[in-house]
């Protein structure tokens, strides 16, 4: 399966910044094309001017977040309509900061990603425990309880991504370990089988703190698919060294 390296920008990005860093980008896509997917995620500002500047380099563009309702009365709110209308093939939802910062539920996050589906978006859903879930030992009981509870019913692998980044893993420099990581995924991959049927073709990334020290261990664990990727997406060469490394 290709691989997927997707950027989340999240809350950054002025215009002159946002196309430098994507003008860097794909540039260095078009001299030394990539055997996997990339995709960037701007903030909604600059989705257009972004989405200007990728042209014909083959990078996809993404929503960080999306609406649940198609349009309407939801003052400063993106739906999934208008970002398939900037450009986007893509949308992150159900991301830990949007969860802690907006109280955001899996059944919000399910309701996002059924209104990304209307909207023809490709979702990627984003789940993974707290670090005090970690240490009592629930890893594998909460990310199977967020697949089973934020993933709409009736999936099909194109579809959608599912993306584990352990919260304790988000902008703090830790990582699990490649075991560790194999071990999460296969259960997620077990998780989304035994909820849609489908399996083997539905690309699992990671995500929390992927660098380019450490994107080749991380991407070599089993069943990882690519990286979800937050700091440093905003450095062209370190995002492209992560991408290189996805394959
Ligand atoms: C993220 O926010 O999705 C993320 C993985 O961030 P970072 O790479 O900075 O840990």
């Amino acid at each position: 399966m290709r691989k997927l390296c997707a950027g989340n920008w999240k809350m950054n990005g002025l215009k002159a910044e946002a196309l430098a860093l994507v003008r860097g980008l794909a540039a260095r896509v078009k001299a030394e094309p990539l055997a996997c997917d990339v995709l960037v995620c701007p903030p909604a500002t600059v989705l257009a001017a972004v989405a200007a500047a990728i042209g014909d380099s083959g990078i996809a563009l993404g929503g960080q977040d999306c609406h649940p309702a198609d349009r309407g009365a939801h003052t400063g709110d993106v739906s999934a309509p208008m970002l398939k209308d900037a450009g986007c093939r893509f949308v992150i939802v159900g991301h830990s900061e949007r969860r802690a910062d907006h109280g955001e539920s899996d059944a919000m996050v399910r309701a996002k990603g059924e209104a990304a589906l209307r909207a023809g978006l490709s979702v990627i859903f984003c789940i993974g425990e707290t670090l005090a879930e970690r240490d009592a030992g629930r890893t594998l009981e909460v990310v199977g309880r967020q697949i089973e509870s934020s993933l709409p019913p009736g999936l099909e692998a194109g579809d959608f991504a599912v993306a584990y980044e352990p919260v304790w893993a988000i902008g703090t420099g830790r990582t699990p370990t490649a075991a560790q990581v194999a071990e999460v995924h296969g259960h997620i991959r077990r998780a989304i089988a035994a909820k849609t049927r489908e399996q083997d073709s539905v690309r699992l990334l990671y995500g929390g703190s992927v660098k380019p020290e450490n994107a080749v261990a991380l991407m070599a664990a089993g069943d990882v698919d690519g990286a979800l990727v937050g700091g440093a997406s905003l450095v062209a060469a370190d995002f492209w060294a992560i991408a290189r490394a996805c394959g």
